[in-house]
């Protein structure tokens, strides 16, 4: 754990293992922190935020721009690292490197364009003034799935606002929260500016975050039920939030789209990172015009992703988290069949060539998904593509909002009114239109109903860890 500029083990001397998911061996003993540990971090933040919010913005900004330059330097370090511990192929962990540096760049920009505001007084003899100034301690909590560029997502702007950090990673991936903080802590951060508590357990971290009332801010990507949760607790205590939570992104394909360009994206979008990413999309809602080539094109370029270890040469898919997520994944695809599902490719577990030993479930399409399925509401977070036709006459934007989730959304169509009024018609925060890819972090990401409270990246990223404050002047 890293705590006070000091690398140190728990208070308990507990420790716990990091282990490959895709071998299953042990890589590391790491410390299991708890309430105490906690607590010690947020009194090393809470000391070090009257001269970490004092240095000028020009000076934050130069500390991350240092770590940006490192974290780009080790990109082929860190990459390897999330490979043995996260799973995904090396060159996915690359690009999420990559992605998390971009974080600590835009940040050390936006630090110096943190701007107030002047406001025209009713009054002949007051001015108004509207001071931005960090809002203190934050705590962040962190998941697995993307286990570096979670962290500078939260830790970049926070940093660049003045605010001081504890952050608690996933017990799944601790090893990639400390890469990270070893970067920082080489560009520069001051002791106390940011501080590492592991944990096997997270609850009585989580409980400490959420009453502790020197910590102003949570910050928390992750489950829906757990953000509820941290969002309860942090309400009863007047906690600033901010919550990237679960999705259930539709992919629709209109009729006027080529639909074997649509399953091609479709096919690269799902498998990323083993689907495990919450704006993997769950329901692929494909115009009957179209849906045996969609179809057809998925399923050929499916068959062809290889399974395994990601530091192999050819891999395209890697292991599930664990295998509590295998057999979310089996219950997903075993209830679908049961109730009509067409099983294209895939639909088992992964066993033969040592896969056994790893969490592997093969990568899977499924035709003729239906709205009583529970893969049509449930977050699969697995490799399982959902394909349910639509027809003319249907109301595919109200298919597509039935749903609690409001993150990602995808639609393929050639004609711009059409994909206008579907951007305007989607309840979700976050669409590509005939793009895949549609995150950067000069871009707002975050999500409307129970996908979260809140955006990060992009300018309004920062606001998240700023107060406004109204000074009247008279004069
Ligand atoms: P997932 O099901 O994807 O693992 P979680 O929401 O359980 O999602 O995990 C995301 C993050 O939330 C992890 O860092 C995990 O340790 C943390 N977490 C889980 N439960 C709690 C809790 N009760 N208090 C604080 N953090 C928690």
């Amino acid at each position: 754990m890293f705590i006070n500029g000091q690398w140190r083990e728990a208070a308990s001397n507990k420790q716990f293992t990091s282990s490959n998911p895709a071998t299953g061996e042990v890589i590391d003993q790491i410390p299991a922190g708890g309430a105490e540990d906690a607590v010690a971090a947020i009194d090393a933040a809470h000391a070090a935020f009257p001269a970490w919010s004092g240095r000028s913005a020009y000076e934050r900004s130069a500390i991350l721009y240092k770590a940006y330059t490192l974290m780009v330097e080790r990109k082929d370090e860190l990459a390897k690292l999330m490979t043995t511990e996260q799973g995904k192929p090396l060159r996915a962990a690359a690009n999420e490197t990559q992605y998390a540096a971009d974080f600590l760049l835009w940040y050390a920009e936006e630090a110096k364009r943190v701007y107030g505001e002047t406001i025209p007084s009713a009054r002949g003899d007051q001015r108004f003034i509207i001071f931005k100034a960090p809002v203190g301690v934050v705590a962040a909590v962190t998941p697995w799935n993307y286990p570096i560029s979670m962290l500078t997502r939260k830790l970049a702007p926070a940093l660049a606002a003045g605010c001081t950090v504890v952050l608690k990673p996933a017990e799944a991936t601790p090893l990639c929260a400390i890469a990270v903080f070893k970067i920082l802590q080489e560009a520069g951060v001051p002791d106390g500016v940011i501080n590492l508590v592991t944990a096997e357990d997270p609850k009585p971290i989580g409980e400490v975050f959420t009453t502790d009332e020197r910590v102003r801010k949570i910050t928390f990507t992750g489950s829906t039920a757990v953000g509820k949760m941290l969002a309860g607790k942090a309400g009863e205590n007047m906690k600033r939030i901010s919550l990237e939570l679960g999705g259930h992104a539709p992919f629709i394909v209109y009729d006027d789209a080529d639909p074997t360009h649509a399953a091609k994206g479709a096919s690269l979008v799902k498998f990323l990172n083993t689907g495990q990413a919450c704006i993997s999309p769950n329901r692929m809602f494909v115009h009957e015009s179209g849906v045996d080539a969609f179809i057809g094109e998925l399923t050929s370029r499916v068959e062809r992703l290889r399974a395994g270890n990601g530091l192999e040469q050819g891999v395209g898919i890697g292991p599930l988290v664990n295998e509590a997520a295998v057999a979310k994944v089996e219950r997903q695809v075993e209830d679908a069949k049961a109730k009509g599902a067409r099983v294209m490719c895939g639909g088992h577990r992964l066993m033969d060539n040592g896969l056994d030993k790893g969490n592997f479930y093969a990568a899977t399409v499924l035709a003729d998904v239906t709205p009583d399925m529970l893969i049509y509401r449930e977050e699969t977070f697995g490799p399982v593509a959902a394909v349910v036709p639509f027809k003319d006459g249907d109301d595919v934007l109200a298919m597509a909002n039935d749903t609690t989730y409001g993150l990602a959304a995808y639609v393929y169509t050639n004609n711009m009114a059409k994909a206008m009024r579907t951007v305007e018609g989607l309840d979700f925060a976050i669409i590509g239109v005939n793009d895949i890819n549609p995150t950067s972090a000069a871009a707002p990401f975050g999500g409307m109903k129970s996908s979260g409270l809140g955006r990060e990246g992009g300018h309004e990223g920062i606001e998240e860890y700023l107060e406004s404050k109204t000074a009247g002047f008279s004069i």
